[in-house]
């Protein structure tokens, strides 16, 4: 049986690391856990600090992501008639691959802290629709392979909390060849690079029911592009972007006309357990970091772990992230396995308290580092680093207070009352 690579820190990695009896998790999944730890270790961590001073991810880095199958693995669950001979993570075929292993390469990842270069590097790189539009899938080689045209990836274009009020508009040509697509969306993550967005616009009548998504080619002189400069997330490519009248071909509609919302509905499921995990982790990691720290920093003649109020706040940290792994782990399971109404408070639960829970764990690690906490150099580097990163996962991807109204609402209705 292949062991974990696993960190000697108690409650730095999760339990299943250690316990080969654990009902989900089989030999493939040791087996790619290792090798996304080791590739984060190798290749990408070490890199972060720069990426994000440049304020992106290189080419080749990304290239190098899409040839080890990081890409083509992202879309979830992960379309296997589409993505047929395309070399998946640890050379794991196609057949084998489940909804575990997609949480293990979001958990890993994340393990390099920073989340510019997690999205930077793997954000919205996959886009699909409902039959019979065909899934468009990122391959080896970093392209999107849709029928016979090849793409380089692609990022997401959309809206804020009130998805039904947005005010993008498209409007079919007489002819009905085209859409003439007007407006603009703040904070395109990977914006400066992408290629293709997808792009949700009014085409009806106000309210949830008159909105449709786009596949839009980047690449044009009608749209305007402008960085953003953010707290954190520098290496992630926000950009600021507005559609002055660009003619989209019609056959880029993605799905019905009018029926986008569900398309866009049917994305946050997913990427609310992709915060919740990701959340967990980067606060595993700045918990490790900063008990590495208290185990050897000495004030008043002994380490800072020897006193009881600096192991109070370890433990407390613990009690955030294992409750939080636990529901991790179920929902991983269940989320091919309940329809997606019954998924979605849940996994919206996660993501509301993961993200809390972040912001409570980089304050104290932060704390513990004292100084070094608020520096970029330095053994706090990372914990510094996540600080600045944190607010972005409380606020996107649904924001607490839509997110808390939404679970209350819909759990009621599902429960017929
Ligand atoms: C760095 C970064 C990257 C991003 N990348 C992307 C991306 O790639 N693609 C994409 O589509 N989006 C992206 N976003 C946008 C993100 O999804 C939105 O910021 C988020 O949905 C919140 O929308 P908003 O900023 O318009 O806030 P608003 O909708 O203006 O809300 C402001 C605040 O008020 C609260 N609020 C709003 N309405 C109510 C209400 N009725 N009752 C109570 N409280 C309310 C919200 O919770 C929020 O706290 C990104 C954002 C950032 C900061």
């Amino acid at each position: 049986m292949a062991s974990a690579l696993t960190s000697e820190i108690p409650g730095a990695d999760p339990a299943w690391h250690r316990r080969h009896d654990h009902p989900y998790f089989k030999e493939s999944h040791y087996k790619l856990q290792r090798f996304v730890r080791e590739y984060v270790d190798r290749e990408i961590a070490p890199n972060v600090e720069e990426w994000e001073r440049n304020a992106e991810v290189p080419e080749a880095a990304f290239k190098r992501h899409a040839s080890l199958g990081f890409l083509a693995a992202s879309a979830f669950p992960i379309p296997k008639e589409y993505v047929k001979g395309v070399t998946l993570p640890a050379g794991l075929s196609v057949d084998e691959w489940d909804e575990f292993h997609d949480a293990i390469i979001i958990d890993e990842m994340a393990r390099c802290a920073c989340l510019g270069t997690i999205w930077g590097i793997n954000g919205g790189a996959t886009v699909g629709g409902p039959p019979p539009r065909p899934l468009w899938v990122a391959t080896a080689e970093g392209k999107i392979s849709c029928s016979s045209s090849a793409w380089t990836a692609t990022s997401l274009s959309l809206f804020g909390s009130d998805v039904a009020g947005l005010t993008t508009i498209a409007k079919k040509t007489p002819d009905g060849k085209h859409y003439v697509l007007s407006g603009e969306k703040k904070w395109v993550t990977q914006g400066r690079w992408a290629t293709h967005g997808l792009v949700a616009a009014r085409t009806g009548p106000a309210g949830a029911k008159g909105i449709s998504v786009f596949i839009v080619p980047l690449d044009n002189e009608k749209i305007s592009k402008r960085k953003i400069e953010n707290s954190g997330v520098s290496s992630s490519g926000s950009t600021y972007m507005e559609f002055d009248e660009i003619l989209v071909p019609a056959e880029n509609l993605l799905g019905k006309e009018n029926q986008g919302f569900e398309i866009i509905m049917s994305t946050f499921a997913h990427e609310r357990l992709w915060v919740g995990i990701t959340a967990l982790r980067l606060g595993r990691v700045a918990y490790e970091d900063s008990y590495r720290y208290a185990l050897k920093r000495e004030t008043f003649g002994k380490p800072l772990f020897e006193n009881q109020v600096i192991r109070q706040k370890f433990s407390r940290m613990a009690n955030l992230l294992e409750p939080t792994q636990a529901y991790v782990e179920e929902l991983v399971y269940r989320s091919v396995r309940l329809p997606s109404l019954d998924f979605s408070p849940l996994a919206a639960m996660l993501k509301v308290q993961a993200a809390h829970n972040l912001e409570k764990i980089s304050r104290e690690t932060q704390q513990v580092f004292g100084g070094l906490g608020y520096s970029r150099q330095g053994q706090g580097q990372r914990v510094e680093q996540i600080s600045r990163d944190v607010r972005v996962l409380v606020v996107s991807g649904g924001s607490e207070e839509i997110l808390l109204d939404m679970i209350a609402k819909q759990q009621r209705k599902l429960a017929h009352l």
